[in-house]
């Protein structure tokens, strides 16, 4: 096992912090605690110098427009991140983190803005805010079953180099194709608010396994855990009668 503690990058909260992503650092901590591997969070804020390019696993969360393109104006200055990217070091971003990440997303002031080009996704206004319960199936490395909340104005369209990260099964996504999220390589991207990881510990055990380059010994679903998951699935199962 890894002697060194696994060092997390939190990218950009005070940015995009908006829908509560930073519980995603909490949730792999962690799950990284319960098996005895100590770790470290790194957090960038946009007053800091640069992303560090030597950590293990990065983290962006999901915010309005404007932190959107703050956020693309920082990242693109320092770099760090795209040279993780370039040796394959897990990325996760949810919502505005997808969609900035992106090739480009234009904002509901219908200006186009280009993202970071790490996934090959290009996002546009809808004509009304997803908001809502998701759920889908994920193809994913053993993912399955994906849960979490939506709440964003923009649909995504994947290009010929990214994956879906699931099919919707309830839900929005990112409003094409009948899926949700996007996948290059180690970069995982998902409309899911949740925090996603505490409602789907599949996935994030999965990007530790990608950070530490081995594989984890499983761990027992937390009981709130089941409770909600079974919660959801009976209450969607009522709105479908
Ligand atoms: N501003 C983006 C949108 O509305 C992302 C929102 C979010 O991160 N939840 O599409």
């Amino acid at each position: 096992m890894t002697a060194e503690p696994v060092r997390i990058a939190l990218l950009l909260p005070d940015l995009l912090g908006t829908y509560g992503d930073r519980g995603n650092v909490l949730v792999l901590a962690q799950r990284l605690s319960w098996r005895g591997i100590a770790s470290e969070t790194i957090t960038v804020l946009s007053s800091s110098a640069a992303v560090p390019d030597s950590c293990d696993l990065y983290l962006l969360g999901g915010g309005e427009d404007v932190a959107q393109v703050a956020a693309v104006r920082f990242l693109r200055r320092n770099q760090g991140l795209q040279r993780a990217v370039g040796r394959g070091a897990p990325v996760l971003g949810i919502c505005g983190g997808l969609q900035v990440l992106g090739t480009s997303f234009e904002t509901g002031d219908g200006q186009r803005h280009s993202g970071l080009g790490l996934v090959d996704a290009v996002t546009e206004p809808g004509p009304d805010r997803a908001i809502g319960e998701v759920t889908t199936h994920s193809a994913l490395g053993g993912v399955g079953a994906l849960t979490g909340f939506e709440n964003h104005l923009g649909r995504t369209r994947l290009g010929g180099h990214a994956e879906p990260l699931g099919r919707v099964v309830r839900g929005t996504g990112n409003g094409y194709d009948q899926v949700e999220g996007a996948v290059c390589g180690h970069v995982v991207t998902t409309y899911l608010h949740g925090p996603v990881l505490a409602r789907n510990p599949k996935l994030a055990d999965l990007l530790l396994e990608w950070a530490i380059g081995e594989p984890l010994e499983p761990l027992a679903d937390p009981p709130e855990l089941t409770a909600l998951r079974a919660e959801r699935t009976r209450s969607y199962a009522r709105t479908r009668k």
